[in-house]
Formats: structure tokens, sequence, C-alpha cells
């Protein structure tokens, strides 16, 4: 999946200083949670703390079976059985250690044998009695602190959940058992786009792996209204369903044991409603030019959404292959995975296409139909036709989609060295859309702005499609093909296809000039994990909100940081292809984890250290090092830490990486071949080799290390000495990690803020797009931040410092049409900032721009690069923001009309930005997908910052009805809303709000994140505040 990147857009971050942090003094795993637990939002699941209040039994919960022997398993079946589910398996057993507890691969649904029963009995005679004193007796009574005030620790599991019907349900785990496999799908669903509701009838035929007496699978909002079941050449019939629907789980129930070996079908047929948000089977709906409305039903099944459209064992390890059949009207037509077998027609004009059963064996979540009235574009490539299909009125926006799809197929094909296994790919911009795009086997769905772009866009537009495009088409082998086992490795598949896309952009479209943005991307990524909220890129998920929330920056971003450095360090560029195809042929079709693709890349490379020892050091832990270099002559030493911007004594980790550090000195540094490197396996060592005339070392060459380095004994002097003289000494990557890494050193408190400004001083000298954006995005972070706490004087002279280090550069730039886009990267930048501080000439061009636009009707053009600056600007005045609203109500063209709303979010009228926000949540005049745009850009805004808290609190569950608690979009709106604040007010604002959601969203680590941020803030300027008017 790709994540709507203009959402994740981090510019905005605020500044992080090295505080401690009383709320994360303990981490969670050592908190006491008799103590804490009305207070602290660690990730506690409501169930399973309490009693079951609708049973008049006792229930507690089962602890994963792998801790469990066959008779501790039959007793609690037994007890099952015999009403008295007393067991009490906490003390010793239950481990506090982490909120994420796997659950080890779970095996079946047992029942007991006679013995174990006569056994169980007695055993459980004792234990119910024993338990029953408990029950009567406060939890709390035996524990060392007494009853507190809630009785949130009690110390008693729930065994087996009630199901719908009042019967046990017969599994008690999230992750379902593994005693059978499904092993193909045989799919019918009749969607009616009048009433919004789909029937469905699935066949799932499945093979037994281990005895069982029960069918466990998942489903979600379905009405499941016949069920069949068939065993061996046995006469198919009817059985019940059961159904839990806190877990989403289904199972079937059976008196005889299915036997290892045995192959079974179960029938299920079915009805729901089409989904309203953006997942499972949804309706969207889109109005033509002419005013008529058009609907259309589509799917988004990642990660857990494939059971709302039909009952399947929705994990990606539990792979099949489907056949599809989609029951439609003769004016729209119906797309999936696979290209059409036959189509037949049905009474009262119904059609029904069959598609091919799929060749390969798939995931759930890949799974997709379309139902809808859309035109396509189609080419050959090698033995695939690709097309890009869209709404009617957009076709002649596909052409450079399909150009570039094809392109990127054929390069793929060549670079992992296995084709592209279906006969068809298909593209499809859907008009309402939540992510970026997804990468649905043979049928990638897309939002609209990021698939369509017009003959004159401009090369930053087309920049954005060709790498949503090369993100999708990596997965078709990097998820799709291999498929991670669990949620807990998502990177696999979301940092592989975020490196690829920027490495496959580089090589096939090197005039998009991608180095920068990626570039950028690491440096957000080493933002977000040097909070103590973060996580490691591998970690334990379990429950629905977990496996949303995985899908963020240290998945995505920081995985491909990592596999940079990982390719980077390797001798040679094609050890690191040749490793992960073989990868790629080693596990085609099956599930992997972290360490399989680590094993396939030490197997072919001879490097010591060993890759997969190096690399676990990167997937396992959270954060990342800070390298410090300090230097006494010709002798140079390195020390690693843990960088962290929130720490104290007490929590010091001894994390240790293996780093392949990389470096290079005054006398080779830029060329390739300079570069030196040295294995930092441990807390320090030192370069030996190094003259004693070497006047500057700067290590990471061209960042392409996930650490920042602190240079001490005088190296940063040298260095920005250097660069005052020369600013070529250095690659632009090199110069650019310089400003970021100080930015952050200062943050950590490593260097005073006036060393911040001292390296900025080169700035004047300084042409590269990537040092200046950087230090632009740092600097108005820090702008913004000040203007949020009404600091005026400070905002003035931040203001004036800005435009007199970067005033000429941004006089130099021009107004029209650019080609270029390391260009119009720099020039959006700067021009941005220029307007965003009312400098005078820029307003002025702007609104000339703006003025010229509108009165020629649409027939002048504004460059592509400048359009998010001219509609800001416009924005600014209640006239042109009205105009604005027309033609963002008119507007076709999708990357434009993104950038008119994006303008309008940022008027500073706050009856106008109430209107924005509420238009956004009803999704009419703006669709709700853009919300956590909305957002994110009225929050940079004075006025509009305060009105989203407020807009958030009160519309919180309208907001997580839209947006699953923990997706992307909610982590987008939560940061959004809280990262600009930095005072106790604020802070204690937040912090009650999202405690008292409870399970509708205070256990998210996003949450942790935003009260990180904001105490980082905080102490941010209570420490900066008097040197920066010092230093202004
Ligand atoms: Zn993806």
């Amino acid at each position: 999946m790709n994540l709507d990147s203009e959402n994740a857009d981090d510019k905005y971050s605020l500044p992080r200083n090295m505080i401690e942090n009383r709320m994360f003094e303990e981490e969670p795993d050592v908190v006491d949670l008799a103590k804490e637990s009305t207070t602290f939002p660690v990730a506690l699941d409501p169930d399973d703390v309490v009693y079951e209040p609708r049973s008049s039994r006792l229930l507690v919960r089962g602890l994963g079976e792998n801790d469990m022997d066959e008779d501790d398993e039959d007793c609690e079946s037994s007890a099952r059985l015999l009403g008295m589910s007393f067991m009490n398996r906490s003390g010793a057993h239950r481990s506090l250690s982490s909120p994420y507890t796997r659950q080890g691969a779970p095996r079946s649904c047992a029942r007991p044998s006679a013995r174990t029963l006569v056994v169980c009995m007695l055993f459980l005679v004792i234990v119910a009695s024993m338990t029953m004193v408990l029950y009567f007796l406060p939890g709390c009574t035996f524990t060392r602190s007494g009853c507190p005030k809630t009785n949130t620790t009690i110390p008693f599991e729930k065994v087996y959940p009630v199901s719908t019907s009042g019967e046990v349900f017969p599994w008690a785990q999230l992750r379902l058992p593994r005693s059978i496999r499904p092993l193909s799908y045989d799919l019918t669903l009749n969607p009616d786009l009048d009433s919004m509701t789909f029937t469905g009838r699935t066949i799932i035929h499945m093979s037994v792996l281990h005895n069982t007496k029960c069918i466990v699978l998942h489903s979600a909002y379905l009405n499941i209204t016949k069920a069949t079941f068939k065993l061996g050449d046995g006469q198919a019939r009817g059985v019940t369903v059961l159904e839990y629907k806190p877990r989403e789980q289904i199972a079937v129930a059976f008196t005889e044991v299915l036997k290892t070996g045995q192959d079974c079908v179960l029938t299920l047929e079915y009805s729901a409603n089409l989904s309203h948000t953006y997942d499972g089977f949804y309706n969207s709906s889109y109005t033509e030019k002419d005013g008529s409305k058009r609907v259309l039903a589509a799917t988004q099944f990642e990660p857990l959404s494939a059971r709302k459209a039909f009952p399947c064992f929705d994990a990606p390890d539990f792979k099949a292959t489907f056949l599809i059949r989609i029951r439609r009207k003769p004016n729209h037509l119906s797309l999936s995975n696979m290209p059409k077998a036959k189509t037949t027609q049905l009474p009262n004009d119904v059609i029904e296409d069959e598609f091919e059963k799929t060749s390969v064996n798939m995931s759930t979540y890949l799974v997709a139909f379309i139902v809808a009235n859309f035109t396509h574009i189609s080419r050959n490539v090698s033995e695939t036709q690709v097309s890009v299909y869209s709404v009617p009125e957009k076709w002649e926006h596909t052409d450079y989609a399909l150009d570039t799809g094809c392109k990127l197929l054929e390069f793929y094909n060549g670079f992992f060295e296995i084709n592209y296994p279906l006969k068809k790919l298909d593209l499809v911009a859907i008009p309402d859309f939540l992510a970026g795009a997804m990468e649905n086997w043979g049928l990638i769905t897309f939002r609209e702005t990021s698939l369509l772009v017009g003959k004159q866009s401009s090369n930053l537009e087309k920049q954005v499609v060709a790498s949503v495009i090369a993100h999708e088409l990596a997965h078709q082998w990097f998820g799709n093909l291999v498929t991670m086992r669990w949620w807990n490795d998502l990177w696999l598949n979301e940092g592989f296809a975020t490196y690829m896309q920027y490495m496959s952009l580089q090589t096939v479209f090197p005039q998009l000039d991608i180095g920068n943005l990626f570039l950028a991307v690491r440096f957000r990524a080493l933002d977000k994990d040097a909070l103590n909220s973060s996580h490691a890129v591998s970690t334990e998920v379990n429950k629905p909100e977990q496996v949303e929330e995985m899908f963020d920056s240290v998945s995505y971003e920081k995985g491909a940081s990592i596999l940079l450095m990982l390719n980077a360090s390797l001798p040679g560029d094609q050890q690191f292809r040749k490793g992960i195809i073989q990868y790629l042929k080693e596990f085609s079709g099956l599930n992997t984890d972290t360490n399989d693709l680590w094993n396939s890349l030490t197997q072919v490379s001879a490097q010591h250290p060993n890759v997969s020892e190096m690399m676990s050091s990167w997937t396992s832990q959270k954060g990342f090092p800070l390298v410090t270099v300090s230097r006494k002559g010709g002798q140079v030493t390195l020390t690693q830490e843990h960088f962290r911007l929130t720490s104290d004594n007490a929590t010091q980790t001894s994390s240790l990486w293996i780093i392949p550090v990389t470096y290079v000195t005054d006398n080779c540094s830029v060329a390739p071949e300079c570069r030196r490197t040295f294995y930092l396996k441990t807390k320090s060592g030192t370069l030996k080799e190094l003259p004693e005339s070497v006047k500057w070392v700067k290590v990471n060459y061209r960042n392409t290390g996930f650490y920042i380095t602190h240079y001490e004994d005088g190296g940063w002097a040298a260095l920005i000495d250097a660069l005052s003289h020369n600013v070529s000494v250095l690659t632009h990557e090199d110069r650019a990690s310089l400003v970021h890494n100080m930015f952050a050193l200062s943050r950590l408190g490593r260097v005073s803020f006036h060393q911040v400004l001292h390296l900025l001083k080169y700035m004047s000298n300084e042409t590269h797009t990537s040092p200046v954006t950087e230090a632009l995005l740092q600097l108005g972070v820090i702008y913004r931040l000040l203007d949020k706490r009404q600091e005026h004087r400070l905002v003035a002279r931040m203001k004036s410092y800005i435009l007199h280090q970067f005033g000429s550069l941004m006089d130099k730039q021009t107004w029209e049409e650019e080609d270029s886009v390391s260009k119009q990267e720099l020039r959006s930048a700067l021009l941005g900032m220029a307007c965003s501080l009312n400098e005078e000439k820029c307003i002025s061009q702007s609104r000339a721009l703006f003025k010229q636009y509108v009165e020629s009707n649409g027939t002048s053009r504004i460059p592509g690069d400048l359009q998010q600056v001219v509609f800001t600007v416009a924005a600014q005045s209640n006239e042109d923001w009205a105009t604005l609203l027309t033609m963002y109500g008119q507007a076709t063209y999708d990357a434009e009309k993104r950038k008119m709303l994006r303008g309008l979010a940022s008027t500073q009228d706050a009856r106008l930005i109430v209107w924005v926000l509420k238009a956004g949540l009803r999704g009419d005049v703006i669709q709700t997908q853009e919300l956590p745009l909305v957002i994110s850009t009225v929050c940079n805004g004075f006025t509009g910052y305060l009105f989203v808290w407020d807009f958030i609190q009160e519309n919180w569950d309208s907001l997580i009805e839209k947006f699953p608690v923990g997706s992307f979009a909610i982590q987008t709106i939560i940061k959004s809303a809280t990262s600009h604040f930095s005072t106790q007010a604020h802070l204690d604002q937040v912090q009650g709000f999202f405690y008292s959601l409870r399970e509708r969203g205070s256990q998210m680590r996003s949450v942790q994140e935003a009260l990180e941020t904001i105490r980082l803030n905080q102490r941010w300027m209570e420490k900066n505040l008097a040197t920066l008017e010092k230093w202004l």
C-alpha cells in the first residue's frame, strides 16, 4: 500500500529537545499496572481485565496454546464443556512484560478425551472452589497495594468467549488456529448499487492439517444466511455458524473429528451492506460534468478488511487460489485480479462476469474487485496487457501512467529476473480512495491524484505518479509473490517497495530527480525514530489497531533507509540484487519473516560481518545510533550511543548497532572511490590509518547510513570552515546531512543553537536543492512554533533572519515554466517560505499570476510547482478565496484541485476555517478522503490550530468511523492537531482527552508520540527562548 504521502508530509513536525519526560520515565514494560492502570495508556484490551458481566460465570481468558500442554488444553476444554470456566492462569504464567504479547502459531480447537475429563473434573472442583472464593472477593484483595478505586487489575483471564447466539465460541485467540488450511475460494458477488447492498456466496475448499473439531475463520458485518459443509466425498449438509463479533471470527463446530489429511468444503451464503467507509467492499460516487451522479463499488482489503466482503481466513499466510464471479448491470463493467474468462446473461438484465482462477496462490488482502463505468487504454509488455482505467471524463489524463507503468514493468521483469506472473495488470484511478494506492495483484487501485496527470503537468507532478506506480509494481514481487508471514514484518513489503520505488526511478527516469526526495524521506524517518514512542522495524502486533499502526514511517521509510544502507555497504552494485533475486526465487509463492531475507542476502555476500548479524541490529531494536567522532592528532575515535530525544539516566539503553560507518576526508571527498568503510560493532572503535595532515573527516558519505553524526574536538568547526571556502568539497547529500544532523543535535542538547546558525552561514553560497530545502524546513518549524506561542519579537527577528539568509536565492527564482525537477523543488520551497513570511515581491508576483489565471478563464497556466504558493496567497483574501472555491468545484484535474484545496484550508479567516473543516467531514463539497490533508494544512496557521483541536475532540467518533483507529489517516490527524503545542496547558488537555477515549483511541502509539512531542516542544522552548533572543 502506498500511504497518501502528501498527508504524510512531515514538513511541519516540530523541534524536539533532549528532555526528561515523566510520562516516559517508565517504559510500558516496567509500569506497575496495579498502580498505574487508571492513568497509563498501555495497550490493555479491556477484554483482558474485566469480568464477563453477561455470563453468570467468571470467564477467564485463555493463554496462547503454545503455553499449554495437551492436558491443560483438554482441561480447559472440559471446564468449558462443564460450564465452569474457572481457571486462574494469571500470576506466574501471565506475562506483563509487553502489551504486545506474542501469540505463537496456534494449532487447533481440540475436545477432551474421557480420561482427561475425569482428571480434570477433580482438578476443577478444587480450582473452582478456590476461584469462587476469589470471585466474591474484590480482585485486589490480595495485591500489595490493596484495593484501588477500580478493579482493572483482576488476576483472571477469560477462556472462551460467548458467540452471538449465546453458545460458547470454540476459539479464544485473535489469530486463527492452524489446523485448517484453505486451498481455494470460489466467490460470487452480487452488488446492488441502487440499494447499496450485496449478496455473496463463498465456497472454500480446505485441507485438514491437524485433527480438529472446528473450523474458525474471519467474517465481519456479513449476515450469513446459509451454510453447508461437505467432508471428503460425503454428502453436503447444513451446519450452524457461530459468530464472535469482537474478534470478527466465525466458527463451525463438529461432533466428529476432522482428520489430518482430509479435504472438506464449506459453502456460505450471506448478505451485507456496501461499506460507507474506505475499506471492505465499499461504495463511492462522483458527479460528472453534466451534473449526473455516478455510483461505483470498489474494494480495499489491506490489512484486515477482506473479511468484510467474504468470509475467509484473513491473514497473510493463509494463501489460496481464487475464482471470482461478479454480477453487474449492463451499463457497468467489472474488474478483478485476473482477466475475464466468460460473461453470462442472467435474468432481469443482470450480467455475470467470471474471471479466470488465479494462477498463483495469494493472500486475502490482495483480492480486489470493482464495479464501475470506467474507460481504459491498454498496451502489451512482454506477456502482460497493461491497462489504465479512470472515470470516462478523465481518460485523457491516463497516458503518462500507461507509459510509466509499462516501462517500470519491463524494468522489474529484468531486475528481479522473474517475470510478472499474470497475463494482465490494471492500474485503476478510484474517485474515493483513502490511501495513495493499493497493490492488489493484477488490479492496482490508486487515488486519482496518484495516477492521473495531464499533458501539461510539470515533472514534479509526474514524479508523484511515477513513484506511486513504481512502489505498487515493486509490490507485485515484494508482498504479492513473497509475502510477510504476519503483520509484524510489514516492513518486508513496505520498506522494500519504498526502497525499490526510489531505486527504480533513479534508473528508469533519471530526469525525475528522485534523489532529493529520498534523502528528505530518510531525514524524516530519523526524526520520527528519535522519539521514545517509536518502535522496532519488526514489532509484535496482534490487535487490529496495532496492525493498522504498522503502516507508518518506520515500516516504510526507515525500512527503505536501512535497505539503502545495506546496499551501499555491500561491495559492487550487484550483490544486493543477487541476494534479493535469490530470496524471491527461494520463497516464491510463500511467506517469510525478516530473518529469511537476511539469510538470503548473507548467502550471496561473503563480507564480514555477515549481513544477518548486521541487519538484525537494525530491525530488532527501535531507534538508531548517534556516532560521535573525536580526534586526537591522527587518531580518530568513533563512539556509538542510542540517539534519543527523550531520555534520562534511568532509561539509558545499552542498544548497540553494527554500523557500516563510511567516511571521506579533505584528501578525497566527493567521488565514490573516496569513501572508506569502518564497521563499528562495539561501543567505540578507532580509525587507525588516518594521516595527521588530514584537516577534516566527514562521516556517513552521501548520508546512506541511518544514523546521526556529531563531531567533537573542533570537527564541526573544520567542516564549517571548509564549506565556507568552497561548498563543492562535499556532495550535496553530505551538505544536507550536515544541516539535518546539526539541527537534530541541537534538539538533543549536544550543540547550541548558536552552532546551528554558525553552520547556516555557509548557506549564502549554497545553490543546491537538498541543503536549502532541509534548512528551510527546519527553520520553518521553529518559526511556526514561535508564531504559535505569539513570541512576536522573536517571530519578527526570525523572519528577517530567514529573509536575510536566503533573500538573494529567493530573488533569483523565476515564475515561468521550469523543466528541472530539482529546480522546481528548490523554487517552490523558497517561494513558499518567502510568501508565508509575507515577503512583498513574492506576494505581488503570486497575486498577479492568480489574477492572470482567473481572467484568462483557465487558458493561462500557473506552473505546477508554483500553484501551491499562488493558491495559498490567493486564499488570504476573502474575495479570492471565494473564487478559488468556485474553481475547486469545477476543476477536473486532480493534482491542481488538491493544491486549490490546500489553498482554501490555509485561510486565516476563522469562519472559513470552520466551514472547510465541516465540509471535509460531511464529504459533499470536499471529499472526506481529503480531511487529513485539510486538517494538517489548517493547523499550520495560527488561527486554525486551536480550532482543529476543538474540532477533533468534538468529532472524534465520526472521525474513527471514517478512518480506523490506528490507521495512517488517524495518525496524521493526531500528529497535525497536536505537534504545534508547546505548553503545559495543552499537554494536559491532549493527555486528558486521549485517555478519556479508552478503547476508542487511548492505546494508540501516535497518542504517546503526540504527548512526547508536546513535552519536547515545551522543553525546547524553555531552553532556547533566551538563546534565540541573544543570537537572532
Ligand atoms: Zn506499499
